[in-house]
């Protein structure tokens, strides 16, 4: 039990000061860019682009000495999403310079339609402006990392919709070139999608920035590819304990993501394998006192050996919900865990 709770109390590490932009971003190109409005990607295009991406390692890595450089555009951008105009979109699409960057609403998932280069190569803002979190009291978030898979995603998502709850799913980019149907379940269904890079090996991921940085950016077009916009939120593999040295916050604030690890977690991923009830009481135990900013942010999994998982949730809600939580889903304007 100690240890597990050790496991899980991850304490995120400190922010840092900002390079200046011109030593991250790519270079601006001119005025004369395509509208991204009019550009419109073909299903044969993406095809293509899916049979070129090997999984999960496949991906020509920037060496570690080289400056980052950005995953060349290689899809057009896509219209976002559109629906029926008698229902309001269930997530918001922030505009070119961040200026609807806001809702109170905090079951609202936020998307960009532009990916961090396209926005760079277009001149408009990268970084994402500094945004008041939430002031709801008693949020709870749950968070499903590494799926999509088509086992117990699926259940998660029935789950989800039985009980009328919101959540976020830190998706790995080779699952989702491999299940962008279950990636576009998850959006139609209100839920937060984010980045949790290409293939979640720690080796590669944490040997040099630029490694991360490259795998975020892939993912994002992967995303783009199939729902017409991308996240802006991210989730490292293992957490940002012991694994982010500063210029990895410096890298991902001036490319405009945000991170979010967790303040709770059922220990789903550990060696310790828990059942649904062990998992139960984790989370339980777990908030038994306040929260920072009374969010809580809970950890789980939804691969295909997550059957536990699966078998929690409901209880897991039930419990939340007893205790005085709402349920909403990760966003920039989402408080850190600690
Ligand atoms: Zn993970």
């Amino acid at each position: 039990m100690l240890g597990g709770l050790i496991f899980c109390l991850c304490v995120t590490a400190g922010a840092i000061g900002k390079l200046a932009l011109a030593k991250v971003l790519p270079p601006k190109r001119d005025a004369a860019q395509p509208s991204v409005q009019t550009e419109v990607q073909t299903d044969a295009k993406k095809q293509k682009k899916e049979k070129e991406s090997a999984k999960p390692s496949a991906p020509t890595q920037p060496s570690p000495t080289q400056p980052a450089q950005p995953v060349p555009t290689t899809q057009a951008p896509t219209t976002p999403p559109t629906q029926n105009k008698s229902k309001p979109l269930p997530y918001l699409i922030v505009d070119k310079y961040f200026t609807n960057l806001r809702t109170d609403n905090p079951a609202t998932p936020i998307y960009d339609q532009y990916t961090a280069t396209e926005r760079a190569e277009l001149g408009l803002p990268v970084e994402i402006p500094d945004i008041e979190p939430y002031a709801e009291k008693k949020v709870a978030y749950l968070t499903f990392d590494d799926g999509p898979d088509l086992t117990n995603t699926p259940k998660i998502l029935d789950i989800l919709k039985e009980q009328g709850v919101p959540a976020t799913f830190y998706v790995v980019g080779w699952r989702a070139e491999e299940n962008p149907d279950m990636i576009k379940r998850i959006f139609n269904e209100g839920h937060a999608i984010g980045n949790h890079t290409y293939d979640h090996n720690y080796d590669s991921l944490y040997s040099a920035p630029n490694e991360f940085l490259w795998q975020i950016l892939h993912t994002d077009e992967i995303l783009r590819g199939i729902l017409g916009v991308r996240p802006l939120i991210v989730r490292a593999p293992g957490g940002t304990y012991g694994m982010f040295t500063d210029a990895y916050w410096t890298m991902l604030d001036a490319y405009g993501y945000t991170e979010h690890d967790w303040n709770v977690c059922t220990n789903d991923a550990t060696e310790e394998r828990p059942d649904a009830a062990r998992q139960i009481e984790y989370v339980n135990a777990q908030t038994q006192w306040p929260k920072k900013d009374d969010a809580a942010i809970v950890l789980m999994h939804c691969t295909s050996d997550k059957t536990e998982t699966v078998k929690a949730l409901p209880e897991i809600i039930r419990l939340l919900r007893a205790k005085g939580y709402t349920f909403g889903v990760v966003t920039p304007m989402t408080p850190q865990p600690y």
